[in-house]
C-alpha cells in the first residue's frame, strides 16, 4: 500500500484525502493542519491521523481537545509521498521539508511551475512525472482545458485554442472573496495566465485566454473555440469526447441550464460534497464549422483536480501506467 501524507487540509486537501482513502492501493498516512478548526474535527471523525503543521500552534489542538499524532515532519518522514494542498505560496516554503526527508511531493496549481520538475495532467502527460521529486498538479482551469485539448489534438491536430474563462469569484466557504456585485475583467491585460499555464502541459500549443470574475461560487465556465488542423463535424467530436472518462457530455434531454443544475444533479446522484470531478460539457453546444469547433464547459474548481492528484501519486511512484491508474481512480471514486 502506498502511504500518502496530506499537508494542508482545506478545500483540496480534504477531498484528496477522501479520494486516496478510497483507492485499493493507497492509505492515508495522516493529514497535517495548522489549527483545530471544524476541518480538524472532521478529519479526526473521518479516522485520519492528524499532525500539527506549525510547532508554535501545536498546543492549540490539545487545548481544543483534539489529539494529534505528532508534527508534520514525522508525517513527511513516514510517507512514501506527500500531497501539499496548502494555500498558494506556502507549498514553495514547504519544499525544503520534503527535500530534507527525501519524500517526493505533489504541489497544487497555485504554486509556480518553476518550483517543480514537471506540471501534470493525467490524460496529457502521465509518464512525464515518473520518478520526479516535485510535481505540480495544474490548476482547476488548466486541468479542464488540458483534458479537452488532449483528445482533440490526438485526433485532429490543433492550430489554435481561444478561450474565455468566466471564473467564480471564490469557493463557497471563501466568504471574504468577491466580487459581490460586479463583473471584473481579470486580469485586464491579455492573455490571462491560463494560456501560459496550459503551455506547461502542451509547450507548443497556440492558445489565447482571457478571463473574467463574476459573483458566483459554484463553478467556472469556459467558452471555447478550437481551430483544428482537419475538418470534422459535430457528431464526430461528440463521439470522440464522449469516449473520454473525465469528460461528461451533458445530454440535451437532462435539461441542465447552468452550473446550479450541475451541482444539484451531483448532489442528487450522491456525489460526496456535490463534487463534479469531470469537465461538464453541454453536448448541444458542440458546434463545428469546417475546422472551427465551439463549445461550453463548466469546471468544478473544488474537485476536478482530485482524481489528477490520485493519478499523480501512481505516476511519480511508477506503480501503474496512465490507463490503469486512471481506470482505477475512476472506479474507486465511482466516476464511470
Ligand atoms: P484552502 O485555503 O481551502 O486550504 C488550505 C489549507 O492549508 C487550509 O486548511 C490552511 O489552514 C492550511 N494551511 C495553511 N498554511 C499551512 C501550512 N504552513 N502547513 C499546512 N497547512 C497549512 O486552499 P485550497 O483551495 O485547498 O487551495 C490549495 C491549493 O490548491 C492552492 O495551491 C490552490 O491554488 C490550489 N487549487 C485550489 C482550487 C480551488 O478552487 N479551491 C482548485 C484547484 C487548485
Amino acid at each position: 500500500m502506498l502511504q500518502v501524507g496530506i499537508n494542508g487540509y482545506g478545500t483540496i486537501g480534504k477531498r484528496v484525502a477522501d479520494a486516496v482513502a478510497r483507492q485499493p492501493d493507497m492509505v492515508v498516512e495522516g493529514v497535517a493542519k495548522t489549527r483545530p478548526n471544524f476541518e480538524a474535527e472532521a478529519a479526526v471523525t473521518a479516522g485520519y491521523d492528524l499532525y500539527a503543521a506549525l510547532e508554535e500552534r501545536a498546543d492549540q489542538f490539545t487545548a481544543a481537545g483534539i489529539e494529534t499524532a505528532g508534527m508534520v515532519e514525522e508525517l513527511v518522514a513516514e510517507s512514501d509521498i506527500v500531497v501539499d494542498a496548502t494555500p498558494s505560496g506556502i507549498g514553495a516554503q514547504n519544499k525544503s521539508l520534503y527535500a530534507e526527508h527525501d519524500t517526493p511531493a505533489l504541489f497544487q496549481g497555485g504554486e509556480s511551475d518553476d518550483l517543480v520538475d514537471v506540471s501534470f495532467n493525467a490524460r496529457s502527460n502521465f509518464e512525464a512525472a515518473a520518478d520526479a521529486d516535485f510535481v505540480r498538479v495544474v490548476s482547476c482551469n488548466t486541468t479542464g482545458l488540458s483534458r479537452l485539448i488532449a483528445p482533440l489534438r490526438d485526433e485532429y491536430g490543433i492550430d489554435r485554442v481561444r478561450t474565455t474563462l468566466v471564473r467564480r469569484g471564490g469557493d463557497p466557504a471563501q466568504s471574504g472573496r468577491g466580487p459581490i456585485n460586479d463583473i471584473l475583467p481579470e486580469p485586464k491585460t491579455l492573455p490571462s495566465h491560463h494560456g501560459p499555464d496550459v503551455n506547461t502541459i502542451f509547450p507548443d500549443l497556440a492558445i489565447d485566454t482571457l478571463a473574467l470574475k463574476v459573483p458566483a461560487t459554484l463553478m467556472h465556465m469556459h467558452s471555447i473555440n478550437v481551430t483544428l488542423e482537419h475538418e470534422t463535424d459535430a457528431g464526430a467530436v461528440r463521439e470522440l469526447l464522449a469516449d473520454e472518462s473525465r469528460l461528461w457530455l451533458i445530454a440535451a434531454d437532462l435539461d441542465v441550464d447552468g452550473a446550479g443544475d450541475i451541482k444539484e444533479f451531483a448532489l442528487d446522484m450522491g456525489r460526496p460534497r456535490g463534487d463534479v470531478w469531470e469537465n461538464a460539457i453541454w453536448a448541444e453546444s458542440i458546434s463545428v464549422e469546417g475546422r472551427e469547433l465551439y463549445l461550453f464547459q463548466a469546471i468544478h474548481q473544488e474537485s476536478d483536480v482530485v482524481p489528477e492528484n490520485v493519478d499523480a501519486i501512481r505516476a511519480v511512484l511508477e506503480t501503474e501506467d496512465a490507463e490503469t491508474s486512471m481506470a482505477r481512480t475512476n472506479s474507486a471514486l465511482g466516476l464511470e
